[in-house]
């Protein structure tokens, strides 16, 4: 089952060109990686995919689940399963953590036909949740990612994510900040979320967080496309020759 198809997908923030032109199939089961230097334009994927004010598609497609992805609102995006980690979390203070997973969990069961739940039963859904990343309750007592550490926003991400039960969960750079004790726990997490009816879309710029998480696909995106793609050897052989090929890739294609 393909869960994302992106076709020909350009876009633009403040008038300038960004993605020019972006293929990618994700099917049910698979993790996928995209990698690539700064500025090649990862986060402006993700932001897109999210549907972002900000960024604007200039053409191309993308479908989620058979329906235009575009045509939706970032809520209902969200509501239908679409899961954005950012590379840097909000912060929300003033609203528990708690409260905060209760309504988008809520918001994604009501969308789904399901019940909504209560106080009592979120929290026990919580607290079995919670195990995942191995956080410590007082967590959900506090504002949402008010004062956390980078490795505690990270792991609350993937709360966020094993509460939401996303059918494509896209990770920017959930690894970057991270030291190697979190960096396992929010790995672990992921791993242990990942299944046959779901997909994953992890955004890197280095390969340490291919390690733990085995890729199915990795791809390498510069200027705004995706230049080339491999299983996970790609991803142990950008680490040895660096993305020097990458700008003699784009010389050779000019
Ligand atoms: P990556 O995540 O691969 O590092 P980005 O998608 O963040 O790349 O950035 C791609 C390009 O788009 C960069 O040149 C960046 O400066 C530009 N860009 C991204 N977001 C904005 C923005 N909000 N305003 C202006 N330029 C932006
Ligand atoms: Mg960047
Ligand atoms: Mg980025």
């Amino acid at each position: 089952d393909v869960i994302l198809s992106i076709q020909d997908l350009t876009a633009e923030v403040e008038d300038a060109a960004i993605l020019k032109g972006v293929n990618l199939e994700v099917r049910a089961g698979e993790i996928h990686a995209i990698m690539g230097r700064n500025g090649s334009g990862k986060s402006t994927l993700s932001k897109v995919l999210a549907g972002h004010p900000a960024y604007r598609v200039t053409g191309g497609s993308i479908t989620y689940k058979g329906q235009d992805l575009l045509a939706l609102e970032p809520e209902e995006r969200s509501q239908a399963g679409v899961f954005l980690a950012f590379q840097y979390p909000l912060e929300i203070p003033g609203v528990s953590n708690l409260d905060f997973l209760r309504v988008a969990v809520n918001a994604r069961r009501k969308a789904a036909g399901q019940e909504e739940l209560d106080a009592f039963d979120f929290q026990e859904l919580v607290e079995a949740r919670l195990d995942v990343v191995k956080m410590n309750p007082d967590f959900l007592g506090r504002g949402v990612n008010e004062g956390f550490s980078g490795g505690e926003k990270k792991r609350n991400e993937i709360l966020q994510m094993a509460l939401l039960e996303p059918s494509l969960a896209i990770l920017d750079e959930t690894d970057s900040g991270l030291d190697i004790d979190a960096l396992r726990i929010v790995s672990d997490g992921v791993n242990q979320l990942t299944n046959a009816d779901n997909a994953t879309i992890l955004i890197t710029h280095y390969q340490r967080l291919l390690d733990y998480i085995k890729p199915d696909f990795v791809h390498v995106m510069a200027e705004g496309r995706i230049i080339r793609t491999g299983g996970p050897e790609l991803a142990l052989e950008l680490e040895e020759t660096g993305y020097e090929w990458v700008d003699q890739a784009l010389a050779g294609a000019a």
